[in-house]
């Protein structure tokens, strides 16, 4: 029989905690008992190299956003030899082949109309040339009144749009940003 087990990929950003631990041991443990159990087993994960928590680390540091995920890539793959973590593939969101598979089924999934586009309104930051990802946005909860980003408010947890913050900001540079419309792609 054919298992495979896809561990969460944890994001290059900042280093692991008992947390991320316990959310990717039990992956472990079922590639360890399905290959005992005589089963083929491919069991991977990788970092995630790309997004915004990298971005807003290299912005921090002031450097580019590859040093961060070098760095904490070299730490997670450190860190699960020294556990003893048994994947038999772990890599990183930047690699030529995962560019390729991701593109291979992006590309698949919007030629069978599971994926379209649509313009939706979104933060700008002029100041910056940007828009903004939801958590470049700060501001005010309209729910509580506490300073809150823009996905979402620590205070009183909840799920934001950026759009609906009050006294927005960016996070870059603390000017106030606009609303604009951009074409992205949705699934159904
Ligand atoms: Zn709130
Ligand atoms: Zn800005």
């Amino acid at each position: 029989m054919n298992i495979f087990i896809g561990g969460a990929w944890p994001y290059a950003n900042g280093s692991l905690h008992l947390g991320h631990i316990a959310s990717l041991l039990p992956g472990d443990i079922l590639a360890r008992y399905f290959r005992l159990k005589g089963c083929n087993v491919l069991y991977v994960s990788g970092s995630d190299c790309n997004g915004t928590p990298i971005a807003l680390r290299a912005n921090d540091e002031k450097v580019a956003p590859e040093v961060i995920a070098n760095r904490y890539h070299k730490e997670f793959n450190n860190c699960f030899n020294k556990l003893g973590f048994s994947y038999d593939c772990y890599t990183r969101t930047d690699s030529e082949h995962h560019h390729m598979i991701v593109q291979q089924i992006f590309l698949e999934l919007l030629n069978n109309g599971f994926i379209y586009q649509k313009e939706i309104e979104q933060t700008y930051c002029e100041a910056c040339s940007q828009f903004l990802p939801d958590r470049y946005v700060e501001g005010i909860c309209p729910a509580c009144s506490q300073p809150a980003r823009g996905d979402q408010c620590d205070y009183c947890s909840t799920i934001l749009d950026p759009l609906e913050l009050l006294e927005r900001q960016c996070k870059i540079c603390g000017s106030t940003p606009i609303t604009k419309k951009r074409s992205n792609f949705i699934c159904h």
